[in-house]
């Protein structure tokens, strides 16, 4: 702004030079070269307006000049030179406008790069987030392979614990299964806290599973607000609490339960969900597998084979250590003509009876077994031969005393009870080392002393020798 007072001491100049010159109008013309590079330096600086004001003065000014010289080469010199500096004032002009245009395209084009620059951070930002998350259910695919190992509830709960719970934020959790046929619900809990009190998990693994029974969808409480919150809060629950239904092919196998996690850690708690619904399948039907490669359906005793083994376990530790064993071998008197007069389903169920009163008057170390039709067997470790004749006794009394009501029958039923015992019913000779054939004449001793019983009349228990 302040180029433009320029203007006012060359308009005064010019007053002023017309003033001292009378007679000499030459000097006149020396002020042109002046005005025309004023209006050249104004044209390039882009000052539009101080230009047309200095070229206006140029014009009015040699104009002025020419008509009081009044010489005609004075005249076409003042004309041409006039022309000329509108000719490059113009051409000035038109390059500072361009340049100017240049400069606002510049200007523009910088600020388009800016939110350009802008966006593509965000972009990159959201990228990286994405890529974290992507990581870490890469890595959580990874860890989750390790479930493929597992076999047992146990197994799982470690695999959480060690490999899981480290990896994602969360207060408590917990695989909440429901209850088989007469069973109770099971919440089986991992993380980095945990519940404690058994009762208040076992209620609290109750409503959960009630809750997503009833939506059949993921359950996202994230505070105790309403009525339905409150009554998890008298859990001491931790919020937000999450629960993911565990279900293949719309049967709820499991409900994953994650209190206190993080936001960010949904997605993956999700992914682990899926995986978990297969890994809770898998053990379930390893479970029920076992259970029948290994227990009786009808009298819920171990079959014969995994009784042996588990015979052939325990009879290894007597010798190891030199303490006694019992054997004792149950069969139930007259069974066949029982099955005749009351059939076959009240025998299936008498025998049921009786495995449940063997079940009663056992401890929990001794072994059962199924060894035969309506024979069973049992494996008392640390009982001699005397407390062996006294469980025998113990069993046989209990099962004659049971009035039994099936099928709108009233019946009763006596066994016969042959006991044998480690290392009495093998000889004299001490036994240091176990072998096959202790077991087997062990079986056979019992076997003959349950025979014995029943030769002397049966409802009777009897030792070997
Ligand atoms: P005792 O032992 O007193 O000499 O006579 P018993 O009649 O019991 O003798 P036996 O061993 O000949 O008969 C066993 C019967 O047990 C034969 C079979 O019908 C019956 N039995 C075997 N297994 C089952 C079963 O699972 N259910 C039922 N209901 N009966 C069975
Ligand atoms: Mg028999
Ligand atoms: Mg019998």
């Amino acid at each position: 702004m302040w180029r433009r007072l320029i203007i006012l001491p060359t308009v005064i100049l010019l007053i002023f030079l017309n003033i001292i010159t009378e007679s000499d109008f030459s000097l006149l013309f020396l002020m042109a070269p002046f005005l025309f590079l004023l209006a050249f330096y104004f044209s390039i600086i882009g000052d539009r307006l101080s230009t047309c004001v200095t070229v206006g003065l140029l014009l009015l000014w040699t104009i002025y000049a020419a008509s009081r010289s009044q010489n005609s080469i004075h005249l076409l010199l003042i004309l041409s030179f006039v022309l000329v500096a509108l000719a490059v004032s113009l051409y000035e002009w038109h390059w500072a406008h361009r340049i100017r245009e240049a400069e606002e395209r510049k200007q523009r084009t910088c600020n388009e790069t800016k939110v350009l620059q802008e966006k593509t951070s965000a972009r990159l930002d959201s990228l990286k987030h994405l890529e974290s998350r992507v990581n870490g259910l890469i890595q959580l695919f990874e860890i989750a392979r390790d479930f493929n190992e597992c076999l047992n509830f146990s197994e799982i709960l470690s695999v959480l614990d060690q490999k899981i719970t480290p990896q994602l934020s969360f207060a408590r959790g917990a695989i909440i299964l429901p209850s088989g046929a007469g069973g109770s619900i099971h919440c089986l809990s991992f993380g980095p806290q945990s519940r404690g009190d058994k009762d208040l998990s076992a209620r609290f693994a109750e409503v959960c599973l009630k809750m997503v029974t009833v939506l059949d969808q993921t359950v996202k409480l994230e505070a105790p607000m309403d009525e339905e919150q409150n009554q998890f809060a008298s859990f001491d629950t931790l919020f937000p609490l999450w629960l993911f239904p565990l279900s293949m092919e719309r049967q709820l196998i499991a409900v994953l339960a994650v209190e206190g996690g993080d936001q960010n850690d949904f997605q993956k708690f999700e992914v682990l969900a899926s995986q978990l619904t297969l890994q809770v399948k898998k053990v379930r039907l390893y479970e029920t597998v076992r259970e029948t490669s290994i227990v009786d359906g009808l009298t819920n005793v171990f079959l014969r084979r995994h009784f042996l083994e588990r015979f052939r376990e325990e009879l290894k530790r007597a010798v190891r250590y030199q303490f006694p064993l019992s054997v004792l071998m149950v069969d139930v008197d007259h069974f066949k003509s029982y099955n005749d007069k009351f059939g076959h389903l009240v025998g299936d169920q008498t025998l049921r009876e009786v495995a449940k009163i063997i079940r009663e008057n056992v401890r929990r170390v001794d072994v059962i077994g199924r060894y035969g039709g309506e024979e069973f067997i049992i494996v008392a470790p640390e009982i001699g031969k005397a407390q062996g004749l006294e469980l025998a006794e113990r069993i046989r009394s209990a099962v004659a005393k049971k009035r039994l009501h099936l099928y709108d029958e009233e019946t009763q039923i006596t066994v016969s009870i042959g006991v044998s015992a480690f290392p009495d019913s093998l000889g004299r000779q001490p036994i240091k080392e176990f072998q096959e054939e202790h077991l087997t004449t062990l079986i056979q001793k019992t076997d003959e002393a349950m025979y014995r019983a029943k030769e002397e009349g049966r409802n009777r228990a009897v030792t070997y020798d």
